[in-house]
């Protein structure tokens, strides 16, 4: 039995460890990506269900690692915000997003804001509002061409987070509250917080036609963004099936592989110009 639960030791041990190790080279690896080039961005459009436009764009970061490929953000992000590098790296995506979009419109691409996602930390950092300012002056990109994306995480300290979205309002940009409904507290700050939109969480759209629990809280999120004077876009839209239901219900917005996938710089240009829109 000793044997047994010492090699159970062992084999946690060597578990750890490579969790350790792992964990260790990420962080290792992630302190130089920015330096080395590895970050891109990738683009998702969202529609107006009204009138089929591309009404705006999402920005999803990719990390190309020399040796383990193409790495998404689920398995990065969460280690950059324990290390503190979500900060610099958020700085790098804020400002990549700001010089692209304003690229963009000067070259005739369609004049819809650009979402960028804020994470928790970077979102409550002490100059967040400055460094926003900064990048905007810097890439000439006028503020309403910039939709910041975050959750119902940033209510863990309200007074702060009413603060900083106080002067973000002033400042110009957009605000949208993203994986809306998730938490358990959405509907309580939601009348509180200053923002433009509610962005629906994929869970309950991919529960769209499974009964009517999804589709219930689906509907309860769109009649309060209508009595709220928010837009609504639903994330995750695969379906025809979704998209019927989402634009019965009065949804404003959509995003998703129904349309297209998250494309590179490149692609996403390809793809407004074959689609016609712009
Ligand atoms: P999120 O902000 O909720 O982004 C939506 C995720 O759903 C993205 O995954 C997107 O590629 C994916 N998606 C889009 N349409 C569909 C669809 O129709 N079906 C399905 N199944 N998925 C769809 P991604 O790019 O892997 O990003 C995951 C999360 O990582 C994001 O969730 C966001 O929280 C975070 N993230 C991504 N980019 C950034 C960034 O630049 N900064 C920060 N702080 N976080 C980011
Ligand atoms: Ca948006
Ligand atoms: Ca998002
Ligand atoms: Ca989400």
């Amino acid at each position: 039995a000793k044997a047994k639960g010492s090699d159970r030791l062992e084999v946690y041990n060597r578990d750890v460890y490579q969790e350790f190790s792992r964990y260790f080279h990420v962080e290792n690896d992630l302190r130089k990506a920015i330096d080395r080039g590895e970050f891109a961005l990738y683009y998702q459009p969202q529609f107006c269900l009204d009138s089929g436009d591309v009404c705006g764009e999402e920005v999803l970061v990719r990390w190309k690692h020399p040796i383990e490929g193409t790495i998404s953000p689920g398995e990065f992000i969460s280690i950059a915000e324990e290390t503190g590098l979500i900060i610099p790296i958020g700085e790098w995506i804020l400002r990549e997003a700001c010089r692209q979009k304003a690229k963009w419109i000067n070259e005739g691409y369609p004049k819809v804001p650009m979402s960028v996602n804020l994470s928790l930390k970077q979102f409550l950092q002490h100059n967040i509002v400055h460094t926003i300012e900064k990048i905007l002056k810097e890439t000439k990109l006028p503020p309403e061409y910039l939709d910041l994306e975050i959750t119902e995480s940033v209510t863990v300290d309200l007074d702060r987070t009413l603060d900083i979205l106080n002067q973000l309002i002033k400042v110009g940009v957009r605000i949208s509250l993203d994986d809306f409904g998730t938490g358990y507290s959405s509907l309580q700050y939601v009348g509180q917080l200053p923002v433009h939109e509610l962005k629906i969480d994929q869970s309950f759209v991919k529960k769209i036609g499974k009964g009517k629990e999804g589709e219930a809280i689906i509907s309860m999120i769109i009649h309060l963004g209508r009595s709220l004077e928010l837009k609504v876009i639903a994330e995750g839209v695969e379906t025809k099936e979704q998209l019927d239901f989402l634009q019965k219900q009065g949804c404003d917005l959509v995003q998703g592989y129904y349309y297209t996938k998250p494309l590179s710089t490149e692609e996403y240009e390809q793809y407004l110009r074959y689609k016609d829109l712009c």
